[in-house]
């Protein structure tokens, strides 16, 4: 047989298997592959002439003299047949590890060939021997197989994750978590219709291609169904084990994605399920993604500004006036923050991002360190002067708070007295003894804590006492509704009383207007915070405003 024959038996066989086949011929250097193999792997083309220069860039280079040695054992006749595992550089130049077997062949102008394939190891394992399906590398040939051929068949795709999966394996062990995975597969093919394809993904996620016809409830029926049949099986099993899954779908209109694009969405679907409270389902949206990934950013680009000596970030002061005589008594420090990219995004949509990502730590700090030390300076015009600064949970929880406010309070040189500590209201203060501990240290150590956005949510008088609280904020929400109807505005009026007889003070939020001050003011208050007595402003212009204004009256 030529050498052209024997490549063109190659080229057939090629079709029927996902290995690629080679020949190399010995004699002369020149290698020639699959074209498959060209586009995974960075090989100029299927016919090489210069095969060992080609191959210094393929093959992983800590692997390259054992090839270059068998190799040459089959070149001069020592061996006639080649079996390594190796490593080869993808285009992407990640290191894939492949399976190389040939058997030397001599051509009909004596050149001796050697002919064989290459097998990528990560592929081999196709079906998954834990649950009997097939893996994710099936997944994806099969659906860029529908997305190349038939786009518009894809129904739906459906992601599904265990929630507690990790909790099963760390406290049960690998074989209990094993069992699951075989008790959800069963469960998923059980029921799903006839024709659905499942596959199991990564640990504990599996993926269903349904192409059938279904119809936009589709994906919420079979949910509904295998929520069922996991509590039917934990039912028969006696509650031995108990778990939930979650589940992220991609509906249908696939021209143009990529296995890629769907891996990423579905993960993304999955995702926001589990984090919207898990036993749950969620449709892909893009702009649920795109919302998603724009946080990503906003994260990424606080981080960078932080790291850069908290570039774009200031404070700013609104004051905060007595209700006898409206003269300035304080002020609370509001965080701003500056981006080129981003403008002046408000700190809604800032300040949680920096909360879960626990940035708002070093931030929180850097607020109660610029406000410290603004209080110290406008002490000096107003002896009595004391500035607000916000707190987190996240700084409670994940920081030692106390700490940070003696050390700011020791390296500024200020009384505890100047700053107020404001936090909002919320169900953890009644349940966590930590938190209760840290405010009875506050109270030794002589600082204020003010209890922020009160009758947005939690509202409990029991704490009011329990915690101590010098000063309620009443959220501007809350104040708005009072002035439009009577109901409420007799609510704050009695709530008010309440928290005058519990000996704590009351800051009124958000008054904007001199006729909200007006009938405001019948409720009485202690103090009060709006844009009618000033906004939030920059330190300087806040002094120049108000702090000079005041200390020559
Ligand atoms: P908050 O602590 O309740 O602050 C009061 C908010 O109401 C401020 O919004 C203020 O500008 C706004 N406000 C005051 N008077 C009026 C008014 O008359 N009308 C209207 N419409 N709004 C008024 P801002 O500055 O956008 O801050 C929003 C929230 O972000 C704050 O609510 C606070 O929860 C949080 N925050 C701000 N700075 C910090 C900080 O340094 N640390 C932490 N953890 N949270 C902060
Ligand atoms: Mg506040
Ligand atoms: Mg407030």
């Amino acid at each position: 047989m030529s050498l052209e024959q024997i490549r063109s038996v190659i080229e057939i066989i090629q079709q029927s298997t996902d290995s690629y086949m080679f020949i190399l011929d010995l004699n002369s250097d020149i290698y020639m592959l699959a074209e498959k193999a060209t586009k995974r792997f960075p090989f100029p083309s299927t016919m090489i002439e210069n095969c060992t220069e080609i191959l210094r860039k393929v093959v992983h280079p800590s692997d390259y003299e054992m090839l270059a040695v068998d190799i040459e054992k089959c070149r001069s006749g020592e061996k006639d047949s080649h079996t390594l595992e190796y490593r080869w550089i993808d285009r992407m130049e990640r290191v894939v590890w492949i399976s190389c077997r040939g058997t030397v062949v001599t051509g009909t102008e004596g050149h001796r060939l050697l002919i064989g394939s290459v097998t990528e190891l990560g592929k081999k394992a196709k079906a998954d021997n834990v649950t009997g399906l097939r893996r994710e590398c099936r997944f994806r040939q099969n659906v860029e197989t529908l997305l190349r051929e038939s786009p518009q068949s894809i129904c739906y795709l459906m992601r599904i994750g265990i929630d507690n999966f990790k909790e099963i394996n760390e406290k049960e062990g690998i074989e209990a978590g094993d069992e699951v995975l075989r008790e959800l597969a069963e469960c998923i093919q059980k029921t799903v219709s006839e024709g659905v394809d499942v596959y199991r993904l990564v640990a504990d996620e599996f993926m269903i291609v349904d192409t059938g016809a279904g119809g936009r409830q589709q994906p919420f029926v079979l949910y509904k169904n295998l929520q069922s049949a996991i509590a039917t099986m934990a039912k028969n099993k006696e509650y031995s084990r108990f778990y939930t899954v979650s589940a992220g779908v991609l509906e249908t209109g696939f021209s143009g994605r990529t296995v890629e694009e769907i891996m990423r969405f579905t993960e993304f679907a999955l995702n926001e399920a589990k984090r919207g409270g898990r036993n749950q389902l969620t449709i892909f949206t893009k702009e649920a993604y795109d919302l998603y990934l724009k946080h990503l950013d906003i994260r990424k680009t606080l981080r960078q500004d932080i790291n850069d000596n908290f570039r774009g970030f200031e404070v700013y002061y609104q004051p905060i006036v007595s209700a006898s005589g409206y003269e300035l008594i304080g002020a609370e420090a509001l965080l701003r923050w500056k981006n080129e990219k981003y403008g002046n995004l408000s700190p809604a949509v800032f300040i949680p991002i920096l909360e879960e990502s626990g940035l708002i730590i070093p931030v929180g700090r850097f607020v109660l360190w610029e406000a410290a030390k603004t209080c110290k300076k406008w002490k000096q015009y107003i002896p009595d002067f004391h500035i607000n600064v916000n707190l987190s949970y996240v700084q409670l929880y994940k920081s030692d708070m106390m700490k940070d406010v003696e050390r700011c309070i020791r390296e500024v040189g200020i009384e505890p007295e100047g700053l107020v500590l404001e936090l909002t209201e919320s169900g953890y203060i009644e349940t966590n003894d930590r938190i209760k501990e840290m405010f009875k240290d506050l109270k030794a150590k002589k600082i204020d804590l003010a209890l922020d956005d009160f009758g947005t949510g939690y509202s409990n008088m029991k704490y009011l006492k329990e915690i101590d609280v010098k000063t309620v904020k009443i959220d501007r929400s809350f104040v708005v509704q009072a002035l439009q109807n009577d109901y409420d505005y007799n609510i704050i009026s009695h709530i008010i009383d309440m928290v005058h007889s519990l000996g704590s003070a009351v800051c009124m939020e958000g008054i904007e207007e001199k006729e909200e001050l007006v009938r405001m003011m019948k409720t009485k208050p202690d103090m009060i915070q709006g844009y009618y007595f000033g906004k939030p402003s920059p330190a300087k212009q806040f002094e120049e405003q108000f702090i000079r204004a005041a200390s020559s009256l």
